[in-house]
């Protein structure tokens, strides 16, 4: 089935301004530091408590890299110190010392994310270290989803094994863009030769499902640039495709300062990049499940999404809703049901509060009965792509048109557009709405318009 029968490059020029990703809502700038530490125990006693406690995620964040890419938004550090690597997988694991006994053993784990930084500048050793410390503290379930971003520069077949060893069976591998020139002006060449390395080594030893990490609006890159980029990607025909907008935000992170204006494609030119992007991944038989995500129907992303169990949470689309996601690392974000919580983005702070044997929350959040609310509505829109009113009114005891008259006022603007579709009982994403979801989902955002009259805090939508 076609997705599109055209990209209407309008659409995303109207739409193109800042906006949330909702990988947690409300969003990461509302936690405060109200809820810290002692919270986040008692929240965890609790939840552990309870019978009817969901499964399991498990998120380690690992900062370090080698060098530094120049577009680079990550929560990251640079070093050549191995000491530091080896120290920091210490702390990792004194904290799962503190939280594991915490947590009841009947749970099992579903999923398993190593994000970064750069999860593959740890050693082989380091890999098997960590891995098989949590392996061993935790019951894996058989079909566990657990993935690990890889970065194919320094990347070896034994780091690949002691990944599969450590029970990681799918990945994620950032390419951005196989053209030279674009590669040196952000600091990241990286040869096909050594792409493909690492997709064979993992296809070899069975890994299920690899993503391709890419990124529109790199400096000197051109739609017609980024479309041998994308012919590259799609011979390589991995399971999923990641295609992210390069956010330019000098002001938060310094070291994009030099990427000038000059080297980047201009706006036009970058939404002409995206239209080609959808329209030829689309053609070449991707499912476009919204957002930068493009999945083979075949894949569990986009079977999810037809089945109504995509869910979100920080590490973008995920298959197992409900889970609770417990982080480890320095920024690292753990979700439950009722509770956000985020460990410290500074090393030193981070290693303090582990020592003291204490969670190294730094900030949280406790959700409201109105955040719930929101959160669903939100989560099946963007996930499902359409919501039911009286799904929601049944799951909450709320009258839809009368809770939601403000949103229904701003959607609006989207059903005259072609974008919306509202039937009786159906809200609809339609036509190019998909490709402006998060401006959508942004009408039901009870906080949205006080952030964004404070400081600009979020990354363009488009
Ligand atoms: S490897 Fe990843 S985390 Fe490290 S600098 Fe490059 S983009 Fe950032």
């Amino acid at each position: 089935m076609k997705q599109f029968k055209e990209i209407d490059i309008n659409v995303l020029k109207k739409y193109d301004k800042p906006g949330p990703r909702y990988t947690s809502y409300p969003t990461a700038p509302l936690f405060s530091s109200e809820f810290g530490p002692d919270e986040f125990r008692n929240e965890i006693i609790n939840t552990n408590q309870q019978s009817d406690a969901p499964d399991l995620s498990l998120y380690f964040h690992f900062p370090f890299c080698d060098t530094l890419c120049f577009f680079c938004g990550c929560t990251m550090l640079v070093t050549h110190d191995r000491k530091r690597i080896t120290e920091y997988n210490e702390y990792i694991k004194k904290e799962l010392d503190i939280a594991v006994p915490l947590i009841s053993k009947n749970r099992k784990v579903t999923q398993l994310h190593w994000g970064g930084g750069t999860p593959t500048y740890l050693s082989p050793d380091e890999i098997r270290d960590v891995g098989l410390y949590t392996k061993d503290r935790f019951d894996f379930a058989d079909d566990i989803e657990a993935s690990v971003e890889i970065d194919p520069r320094g990347l070896t077949f034994d780091h690949m094994q002691a990944l599969w060893d450590s029970g990681f069976n799918r990945m994620s591998l950032g390419v951005q863009d196989f053209e030279l020139k674009v590669q040196e002006a952000v600091n990241r060449v990286q040869s096909e030769e050594i792409t493909m390395d690492a997709i064979n080594w993992a296809r070899q030893l069975g890994f299920k499902s690899i993503n391709l990490d890419l990124i529109y609006g790199l400096p000197y890159q051109t739609t017609k640039t980024f479309e041998h980029t994308l012919d590259k990607v799609i011979d390589i025909s991995p399971d999923r495709i990641a295609v992210f907008n390069y956010a330019h935000v000098p002001w938060l992170k310094k070291h994009q300062r030099v990427i000038t204006q000059e080297m980047l494609p201009t706006p036009e030119n970058k939404l002409l990049t995206l239209k080609m992007t959808i329209e030829k991944l689309t053609a070449a038989g991707y499912w476009y499940v919204g957002m930068d995500h493009f999945a083979k129907p075949t894949d569990e992303l986009a079977v999810a999404q037809r089945n109504k169990t995509l869910y979100r949470n920080f590490q973008g689309y995920s298959t197992k809703a409900g889970d609770d996601v417990y982080a480890f690392g320095m920024s690292a974000i753990s979700q439950f049901r009722n509770i956000y919580a985020q460990n410290y983005k500074s090393l030193p702070e981070y290693f303090e509060r582990i020592n003291a044997g204490e969670f190294a929350t730094k900030v949280g959040y406790r959700m409201t009965e109105d955040d719930h609310i929101r959160k669903y509505t939100i989560m099946r829109l963007m996930c499902d792509l359409e919501i039911s009113k009286s799904e929601i009114e049944n799951k909450f005891n709320i009258n839809f048109d009368t809770y939601f008259a403000d949103a229904l006022v701003k959607l609006e603007e989207f059903v005259e557009g072609g974008l919306l579709e509202m039937n009786g009982d159906k809200i609809k994403i339609a036509g190019n709405g998909i490709l402006i979801i998060r401006n959508i989902a942004m009408c039901f955002d009870a906080y949205l318009e006080k952030m964004m009259a404070e400081k600009p805090i979020f990354s363009r939508t488009v």
